[in-house]
């Protein structure tokens, strides 16, 4: 755990969010300030930084994190699809350093 860190505070309890899904791995929550009518972020319980941090020992995580997505999407009813994002660094316009999936859908995104 990273003490400064928001999603970090999350992942402990010491800060609420609205969770749709928990494991040993990761957790999954409601983005604050969503951009869809389905804004979630799949969020891993460790603290990693970005993708940029990533090394082999988190290929395990990663794949965890990939192969949950379409499980929360189909949980969340979102049968047409949906979007993810992973910003990276400040020029990808991550705000918050501990790494996360975006889950976006619940309407139409342009190609
Ligand atoms: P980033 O730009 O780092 O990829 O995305 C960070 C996301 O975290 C943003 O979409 C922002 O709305 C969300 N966020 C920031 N603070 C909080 C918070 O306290 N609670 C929740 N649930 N989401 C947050
Ligand atoms: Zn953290």
């Amino acid at each position: 755990m990273s003490t400064d860190c928001l999603f970090c505070k999350i992942v402990a309890g010491d800060i609420p969010a609205d969770i749709v899904y928990s494991d040993d791995k990761v957790i999954v929550f409601k983005d604050i300030a969503p951009k869809a009518p389905i804004h979630l972020l799949i969020v891993p319980r460790e603290h990693v930084e970005s993708l940029a941090e990533l090394n082999p020992e988190h290929d395990a995580l990663i794949a965890h994190m990939m192969r949950l997505l379409p499980k929360i999407a189909k949980d969340q009813g979102l049968e047409g699809g949906f979007r993810t994002t992973i910003n990276t660094g400040k020029d990808g316009g991550q705000v918050v350093f501990h790494l996360h999936i975006h889950l976006l859908g619940g309407q139409k995104f342009a190609a």
